[in-house]
C-alpha cells in the first residue's frame, strides 16, 4: 500500500473574517496611507504598532514595508557604514545578508552547528578577527540558540545584536520573547511567516534614539507625532536633518488585516506546535535520520520542520527526495548544487564573497526542510511522517 499526500505545502489559511471586515472599512474610507487620518483617528498602522509593542513587551515599535526593510532599517539606525563588516549566520535566507549589502556594508558569515543555530565559538573568533560591532542574528527556521550565552558574549565584546525573527514571531527563549534579547528585533509579515499581510515587517526596540532614527528612516516626514509606539518628541530633536528618508512605511490596509491575526497568534502557535510534534513523533527512531533536538528553554513555533540525513551521499538524498515527491511530500534540501525555489545557500551568494565554512557545509549537505502550513491537519502530518519514514527506510 502506498499512501499519497495531496495537500499543498504552500497553502496558508485564509485571512480571518474580522480582518476582512477591517480591511473593507479601510477601503471604504480610502485613507490607506498611515498618516492620512481623520481628526482624532489613530489609524490601523499606529494601532498595530501599539498592539505589537504590547505583544513583545517592547517600548517602541515601527511597522514597515517588509522584513528585509526592517533589517536594513535596523542597520541604518545603528549607523553602520559602507564597507563595515556585519556578522551574520551562514545558515539564513538571502534577504538577511542582502539587507547588509543594501548599505554597502560587508556580510561576514559565521558557522552553523548541528542544532542549526550559530556556532558561538566561531562567532567569538569572528568578532576577534573582524572587530565587528554588529551581529545580525538570524533565528533561521525558528531555531533559537542559547541566548544567555550569546548575549553574554556579544555584550562582553560590545557587539550590538539585531535579531532576525522572521521565523520566531511568538517564540521565546527562557520566557523572553524572541526579538527582545538584542537591541533591535525585526519580524516579517510576509505570507509564509506567522501572520500574513502579503508583504510587511515590524521592528521593536527599547532604545529611544534608535527608535526615533528608525521612524525617520521609514519616511515619517514631520508626522512622527502620529505614532503611538514611538519615543517622545525630544528623542527626535536634531535628527530630522541628519537622518535620510529611506521610504518604507506600512499602510493601513495591511495593518488592518494583521491586527486580528496578531490577536490569534497564541492559538495559532499552539496548533503549529501540535502539528510539529506529530511529525517529530512519526520520525523518531528512523535509522540514519537525525531529528533536531529542541532545548527545554526554547519556546519555539513549529511552522516548519527540519531533519538531517547525516553522511548520506547526494545521489541517495536525491533519490529519497524524488520518492517522497512522487508521494506528494515536497521536501526542500539545503545541500542542492543549485538554488531552487526560495532555498539557496550562503556559498551561492557570490555577491557577498563568502569564505568556505566546512562545518556549515557538512550540516547543510544533509539538511531537509518542510513547511507546516496551518491548513494541514494532525492526520495530514501523521501521513507525511509515515511517507518520509517509509522512504527513508527504503533507501
Ligand atoms: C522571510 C525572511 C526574511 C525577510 O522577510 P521579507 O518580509 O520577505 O522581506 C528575513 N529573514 C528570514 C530568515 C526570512 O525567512
Amino acid at each position: 500500500m502506498t499512501d499519497r499526500f495531496t495537500g499543498s505545502f504552500t497553502q496558508q489559511e485564509p485571512i480571518p473574517d474580522e480582518a476582512i471586515t477591517a480591511a473593507v472599512a479601510v477601503l471604504r474610507h480610502g485613507r490607506l496611507h498611515r498618516y492620512n487620518l481623520a481628526p482624532g483617528e489613530t489609524g490601523e498602522v499606529a494601532a498595530l504598532e501599539q498592539d505589537f509593542a504590547a505583544f513583545t513587551g517592547a517600548r517602541y515599535c515601527l511597522a514597515v514595508a517588509s522584513g528585509g526593510y526592517a533589517l536594513a532599517c535596523a542597520l541604518r539606525a545603528l549607523q553602520v557604514e559602507p564597507g563595515e563588516v556585519v556578522l551574520t549566520n551562514a545558515f539564513t535566507l538571502a534577504p538577511v545578508p542582502g539587507a547588509i549589502a543594501s548599505l554597502g556594508a560587508r556580510p561576514v558569515f559565521v558557522e552553523t552547528i548541528e542544532a542549526l543555530t550559530i556556532d558561538l565559538a566561531h562567532l567569538e573568533q569572528r568578532i576577534d578577527e573582524t572587530d565587528a560591532r554588529v551581529l545580525m542574528l538570524s533565528h533561521m527556521r525558528g531555531h533559537i540558540g542559547d541566548m544567555d550565552e550569546l548575549m553574554a558574549l556579544c555584550d562582553g565584546a560590545g557587539v550590538a545584536v539585531i535579531e532576525d525573527c522572521a521565523h520566531t514571531m511568538g517564540a521565546d527563549w527562557a520566557g523572553v520573547p524572541s526579538g527582545r534579547h538584542g537591541v533591535i528585533g525585526c519580524y516579517s509579515t510576509q505570507t509564509y511567516k506567522h501572520i500574513n499581510s502579503g508583504e510587511g515587517g515590524l521592528l521593536v526596540t527599547d532604545d529611544a534614539g534608535l527608535a526615533a532614527r528608525a521612524v525617520l528612516l521609514s519616511g515619517s516626514y514631520m508626522h512622527f507625532d502620529r505614532h503611538r509606539a514611538a519615543p517622545p518628541p525630544e528623542a527626535f530633536t536634531g535628527l530630522a536633518g541628519e537622518v535620510p528618508n529611506v521610504s518604507g512605511r506600512m499602510d493601513n490596509l495591511r495593518a488592518a488585516i494583521l491586527r486580528p491575526q496578531l490577536a490569534r497568534l497564541p492559538e495559532r502557535v499552539a496548533r503549529w506546535n501540535a502539528l510539529y510534534r506529530v511529525i517529530e513523533d512519526g520520525l523518531a527512531g528512523v535509522p540514519g535520520l537525525a531529528l533536531i533536538p529542541r532545548p527545554p528553554r526554547e519556546g519555539f513555533v513549529g511552522s516548519s520542520f527540519q531533519f538531517r540525513l547525516p553522511g548520506w551521499p547526494a545521489p541517495r538524498i536525491e533519490a529519497f527526495l524524488a520518492r517522497c515527491a512522487a508521494r506528494g511530500v515536497e521536501l526542500k534540501w539545503f545541500g542542492a548544487d543549485r538554488p531552487h525555489g526560495f532555498t539557496s545557500r550562503y556559498d551561492q551568494w557570490d555577491w557577498a564573497a563568502p569564505e568556505p565554512l566546512p562545518q556549515t557545509d557538512l550540516v547543510l549537505a544533509g539538511l531537509i526542510d518542510m513547511r507546516l502550513p496551518l491548513t494541514f491537519s494532525q492526520a495530514d502530518c501523521a501521513l507525511i511522517a509515515r511517507i518520509i519514514r517509509a522512504e527513508a527506510l527504503a533507501g
